[in-house]
């Protein structure tokens, strides 16, 4: 087998300068990648603006405004967003499409990382979900055009 016999001629001095030169370097990338991956954050992908218009569109028409997670914050009239409402990722921070997100106040948003709270709001993550299908029928940003 020619790969075999490669080897076999190759065969290096195991405590040569220069493999243990290379070994060195193929651990400094080693560690320098696993420092790098291990330090970096699953991203958050934001929504789309389109995406986001849509929500302050349908917490504003169906929910008065309300958060639809507690339904006692404002979050947002028809002119926009209120500066404490919050987007949150329900199925995670890489999943941003109109469905997989809602606006919500921050006091929801932060208690939502407890998964128990969650649970108990998954009721309503879906009935605001049910709420919000009559406007993406045409399209999800076709209104925004
Ligand atoms: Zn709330």
């Amino acid at each position: 087998m020619a790969s075999a016999q490669l080897n076999l001629n190759l065969n290096p001095d195991p405590d040569s300068e220069e493999l243990r030169s290379i070994k060195r370097d193929v651990r400094f990338v080693a560690e320098t990648v696993t420092a790098i991956l291990e330090n970096l954050p699953v991203q958050r992908r934001p929504l789309s603006d389109a995406s986001k218009a849509l929500h302050v569109r349908a917490v504003a028409l169906r929910r008065n405004g309300y958060c639809p997670c507690c339904q006692r914050t404002p979050v947002c009239g028809i002119e926009g967003r209120l500066p404490a409402a919050e987007f949150d990722h329900w199925f995670g921070r890489h999943r941003n499409g109109v469905t997989e997100t809602w606006l919500v106040c921050s006091d929801c948003n932060r208690r939502l990382e407890n998964p128990e709270f969650k649970t108990e709001k998954r009721s309503c993550f879906d009935a605001y979900q049910a709420a919000l299908r009559p406007f993406l029928v045409d399209g999800q940003s076709s209104m925004f055009h």
